[in-house]
């Protein structure tokens, strides 16, 4: 077995005495996709929050690279930081620039310390103008690279977003659940978009919806998140025909169709 990418090691976190993370162990391989499934409340934010440096964990180590010798201290960086060691970050509801063309979103994604001003004058390389390219095939908005963003459909917005974390050429990408709000053909293509990017990134993705998890999970790991903690681990199935997972999530009826 490689050593992880990501090493998270006994964390908790409490808000005003309430557990929101506790004691969780987790391990991200490179190239995997790894689906995140659990109640509301069950601490998956939080359990980014944590790896992104939003928040800081009162007990427990997160470390990151793949080399023991070299790994980072995430609880030793600021967001900022872990940011550009490669952990990027997409957020539930869509934060494209609505005023700016799909292309200049990418553009204003791109790695550097620069302004809103100076990137859009500044003349790419061909090098990066090549790359932003590909990743607007990759997302599916070539056709649509000159509109505002702002027009956009929702599900077409949430594929910017992606196409954004995607120009900062990240590591790890952490997705929290992408299909909320997306019709059956915007969720199955997003699943198509994820399974793409595995492999050439590490990607942990947060979701509700089962037909969804069941897609993009049919070659990975599903790690079921409760009251902070990991409940149980496995294949999709495995994890399915759990009782624990029966009882505390898919039991319930309530996230288990779309
Ligand atoms: P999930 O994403 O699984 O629905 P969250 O991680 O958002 O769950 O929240 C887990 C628990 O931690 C919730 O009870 C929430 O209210 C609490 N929590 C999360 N972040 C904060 C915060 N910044 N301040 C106070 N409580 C928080
Ligand atoms: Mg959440």
């Amino acid at each position: 077995m490689p050593h992880p990418l990501l090493s998270v090691e006994d964390v908790s976190k409490s808000y005003d005495g309430f557990k929101a993370i506790t004691n969780l162990n987790f391990y991200l391989y490179e190239g995997e996709l790894r689906t995140v499934i659990g109640p509301n409340g069950a601490g998956k934010s939080t359990f980014f929050d944590l790896i992104t440096g939003r928040a800081k964990p009162d007990k427990g180590k997160l470390d990151f690279g793949t080399d023991p010798a070299a790994s980072h201290d995430l609880t030793e960086l600021n967001e900022y930081e872990i940011n550009r060691l490669g952990i990027g970050r997409k957020f539930q509801t869509p934060s494209v620039y609505t005023e700016h063309t799909v292309w200049d979103n990418l553009v204003l994604s791109l790695k550097g310390p620069r302004g809103v001003f100076a990137s859009l004058f500044h003349r790419l390389t061909s090098t990066d103008r090549d790359r932003l390219d590909d990743i607007l095939k990759t997302v599916r908005l070539d056709a649509k690279r000159d509109w505002k963003a702002g027009l956009l459909a929702h599900g077409e917005k949430q594929w910017l977003e992606i196409g954004m974390l995607l120009a900062q050429d990240p590591k790890v990408l952490l997705v929290d659940e992408p299909a909320a709000g997306m019709s059956d053909d915007e969720t199955d293509r997003t699943g198509d978009l994820l399974l793409s990017l595995a492999g050439k990134h590490s990607l942990i993705v947060i979701e509700h919806d089962m037909a969804f998890v069941k897609q993009i999970a049919a070659n990975g790991v599903v790690t079921v998140l409760h009251q902070g903690t990991v409940l149980c681990e496995g294949k999709f199935d495995e994890v399915q025909s759990d009782e624990k997972v029966r009882e505390v999530y898919l039991g319930r009826g309530k996230h288990g169709t779309r």
